[in-house]
């Protein structure tokens, strides 16, 4: 243990207990034993009067030097890369190509040559596939077991994984299987001078950025915010580039503690704002929950013009709150991060926390009947009126445009 009582100076006063929020403390003949519950959160240090305990925090100087290559890890469904797979790959690359490594992705419960193509396309140079059918399914007791195997295995020095449903359980239980630290919800990935990555990420509600290093540590890891890192084709000239590696497993279902008992797809229609490119979306300014029919309409027209796949129903957290529409719908700092070709904001004010989620659209119509708000410094059509009249006159114009939002 890294905390001691320096029992010559001790008083045996037991303050140091009632700072402890472990229950960590415990008294041997008046002097404090720390159990097994202690965190080292350094609480109960500084309330001691007689100075008497001590944290030891030297950092334990590890040998880094084996770890090189930047890897990603590829999100698969239907046996196809989702997009959130590309954008990692593509960030994986710029990130090697800025440290001169070697840049690779892993695909759990896929065939590696089907993969191939698509992801040399953009930057992968090296594919570790474990294909296996109980991985169709993520799992993520096994798919922990196996990522931490890879990467003990091949000793990358940076691995990021999409700050998805999946990513968000599966790298946290992999960063602390293999001892190493993780940044959640990157929105930015930078390398500095001395080689160590910068993982930037909102804080503080999105007042501030936060750049947070891993020096002593290997892999680096962080999670990065779907539609934040851009998809990047490299022009490349033999299809086939990348390296295939195949790895076996061998998975015995019956001997795993995490069993999947059912699987529950999502059931809100037109919620994949994630990845549409056509978004109409509500805010607290529709004034109830029936109000989201106006939107409706018009992502159905949508949907009659570009298909069904390519249009969403948006929505702010406010009326998320209300309890007018699921969360799956919601976009911003705690929903999701959007870049439709055209996204419509009505009745939405523009606050930071949703700005900061679709400021990537390419096109933005705003509806809303104060002129002052702040969405209309950002939209490229704004519209000063009642949504109730507005939305419906948006269908001609959205019939009459669709070729030009196309573009
Ligand atoms: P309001 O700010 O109440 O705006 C309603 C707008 O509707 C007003 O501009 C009003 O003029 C207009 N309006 C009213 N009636 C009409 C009408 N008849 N026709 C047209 N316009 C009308 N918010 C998000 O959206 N996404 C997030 O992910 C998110 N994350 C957050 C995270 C944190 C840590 C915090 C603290 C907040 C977060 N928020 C998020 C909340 C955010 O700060 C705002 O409260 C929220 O975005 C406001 O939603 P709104 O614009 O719908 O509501």
């Amino acid at each position: 243990m890294n905390i001691k009582v320096e029992e010559a100076v001790c008083t045996k006063c037991g303050i140091c207990r009632k700072y402890c929020s472990f229950d960590a403390i415990e008294y041997e003949d008046g002097l404090p034993v720390f159990n097994i519950n202690c965190v080292l959160c350094g609480a109960c240090v500084k309330p001691c009067p007689a100075d008497a305990i001590n944290i030891d925090r030297k950092v334990l100087k590890r040998d880094l030097s084996g770890y090189s290559g930047v890897m990603a890890y590829i999100e698969i469904e239907n046996d196809e890369v989702k997009q959130i797979g590309l954008e990692m790959v593509s960030a994986a690359k710029r990130l090697a190509d800025k440290l001169g490594e070697i840049c690779s992705a892993v695909v759990l419960g896929a065939d590696g040559e089907k993969v191939r193509e698509i992801l040399s396309d953009y930057g992968a140079q090296k594919i570790c596939a474990v294909e296996n059918e109980a991985l169709k399914i993520y799992n993520t007791e096994i798919y922990t077991n196996i990522m931490a195997g890879i990467i003990s295995k091949y000793r990358p020095s940076i691995v990021l994984f999409g700050a998805t449903h999946l990513g968000r359980d599966l790298a946290p239980r992999v960063a602390g299987r293999i001892d190493t630290g993780l940044t959640a919800d990157c929105t930015g990935l930078e390398i500095n001078e001395e080689g160590n990555l910068l993982q930037i990420r909102p804080t503080f509600g999105g007042n501030i950025m936060a750049t947070i290093i891993t020096p002593n540590h290997r892999p680096q890891m962080a999670t990065v915010r779907p539609n934040v890192m851009k998809r990047a084709k490299q022009g490349r000239k033999d299809p086939m580039a990348a390296e295939i590696e195949t790895i076996a497993v061998d998975i015995d279902l019956k001997k795993q503690n995490i069993k999947l008992i059912d699987e529950v797809r999502e059931v809100s229609p037109f919620s994949n704002v994630g990845e549409a490119d056509f978004i109409v979306s509500g805010g607290k300014g529709l004034g109830k929950a029936e109000n989201f029919n106006l939107l409706k309409d018009r992502v159905q027209d949508l949907a009659g013009m570009v298909g069904e796949s390519r249009v969403a129903l948006g929505a702010s957290r406010a009326a998320v709150d209300a309890g007018w529409i699921p969360h799956q719908h919601q976009v911003g700092q705690t929903g999701k991060a959007v870049t439709p070709k055209l996204y419509i904001a009505c009745g939405i004010s523009g606050q930071i926390q949703h700005v900061m989620g679709m400021r990537e659209s390419e096109k933005i119509i705003a509806v809303n009947t104060d002129r002052n708000a702040p969405i209309f410094r950002m939209a490229d059509l704004g519209i000063v009126g009642d949504l109730k009249e507005v939305i419906p006159k948006l269908k001609n114009y959205l019939r009459e445009n669709i070729g030009k939002l196309e573009k």
